[in-house]
């Protein structure tokens, strides 16, 4: 039988005789030794890959919990604002557990696999002329009147269930790393890995704390520049946010892990996706790629990381966001007719 995380960490997440079971087999996502890079800076660098998660994102973690807790709850009906990645997980849970479901999105702004799979699992999409903020504070004001539980970061279910990322890391190393790097939008999943790490040594499975990196875009970096951003712009869409609704508990994670936040511009976040796809194998989405983007911008900078266990949390999936991608890598195809001497030719000349 497959693992869930409903059972496995019942003992450390508000689940009680009264909860229902959720599971549509999020977590135990794989962290994976990142060779050539280790090699290359003289250190251990891990990804967690969270794209592994059933519907390609960390949202998974949050939602079967804040699905649980909304049925304990015998609510019907979700809502989320959304750059993409919640609405797919919403809507797969909301599918499964025959919640009526309804997503708020900024208009254009999605990533094309985000937005097709909260169609293909038929949640109620609304796409709004405006941005990500406006969009969450459009869903806080009108789910009470129509009785929606809101099922965003702000729902605190979503960083409890979320918190199971700290845990399997933990397990996985034997240990907690003495640095993480994470993607920062809305800021919870930052939030949550702190609480994680901090229960984890509280209870004595872990005998140290790591050392928090929260990674933001140039054009999208309140928590870097300490201000609201009125229009965010980013290529990674994921973290195109510019009034991150857990902003205090993100400043107290990095504050008390005695980390920093950073950003990065949109070049160093390509580059990044590039490097952890063609060195390691694994195609993430730009906002995932920011956290390995961090980590080289401070090895550039003469941060000391050596011999020292690094994690980056690569959030969601490449897959995600096609357009992106292609558009910097479409140079690289050749086309030919069927002749095999002509694709023979192709290949030697490549
Ligand atoms: C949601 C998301 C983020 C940002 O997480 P926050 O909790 O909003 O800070 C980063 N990367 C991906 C792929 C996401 O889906």
């Amino acid at each position: 039988m497959q693992k869930n995380l409903f059972n496995y960490y019942k003992k450390y997440l508000p689940i009680n005789e009264n909860t229902p079971f959720v599971s549509i087999g999020e977590g135990f996502t794989p962290l994976v030794k990142s060779e050539n890079l280790s090699d290359k800076y003289k250190c251990n660098i891990y990804f967690k890959l969270e794209g592994s998660n059933p519907t390609g994102s960390f949202k998974d973690r949050g939602m079967f919990l804040t699905v649980a807790k909304t049925l304990e709850k015998k609510k019907k009906k979700i809502i989320c604002a959304s750059t993409g990645n919640t609405s797919a997980s919403a809507a797969a849970y909301g599918a499964k557990y025959n919640l009526e479901t309804v997503v708020i999105i900024p208009k254009g702004k999605i990533a094309l696999g985000k937005l097709i799979q909260a169609m293909a699992y038929g949640a109620k999409i609304i796409s709004i002329n405006g941005n990500f903020d406006e969009s969450l504070l459009a869903v806080k004001d009108i789910s009470d009147s129509l009785d929606f539980e809101i099922v965003n970061s702000i729902n605190p279910y979503r960083l409890e269930g979320q918190k199971t990322g700290a845990f399997e890391i933990i397990e996985q190393l034997g240990f907690s790393p003495d640095f993480q790097f994470i993607p920062v939008g809305n800021a919870g999943n930052i939030s949550s890995y702190w609480k994680g790490y901090k229960q984890f040594y509280d209870s004595k499975i872990c005998n140290k704390l790591p050392v928090l990196y929260g990674i933001q875009a140039d054009g999208a970096a309140p928590l870097v520049d300490n201000k609201i951003i009125k229009n965010p712009n980013t290529i990674a869409s994921a973290i195109r946010i510019g009034n991150p609704a857990s902003a205090d508990l993100a400043k107290d994670s990095i504050n008390e892990s005695s980390g920093e936040f950073i950003k990065v511009s949109d070049d160093n976040i390509l580059d990044a996706q590039k490097i952890i796809a063609r060195k390691e194998g694994i195609f993430c989405e730009p906002a995932s790629a920011a956290s390995v983007a961090g980590l080289i911008k401070l090895i550039s900078k003469g941060y000391d990381f050596s011999n020292k266990n690094i994690v980056c949390i690569l959030t969601g999936n490449g897959l995600k966001d096609p357009e992106n991608a292609q558009q910097y890598l479409q140079s690289n195809i050749i086309k030919t007719s069927s002749d095999p001497d002509e694709i023979r030719e192709a290949i030697l000349k490549y």
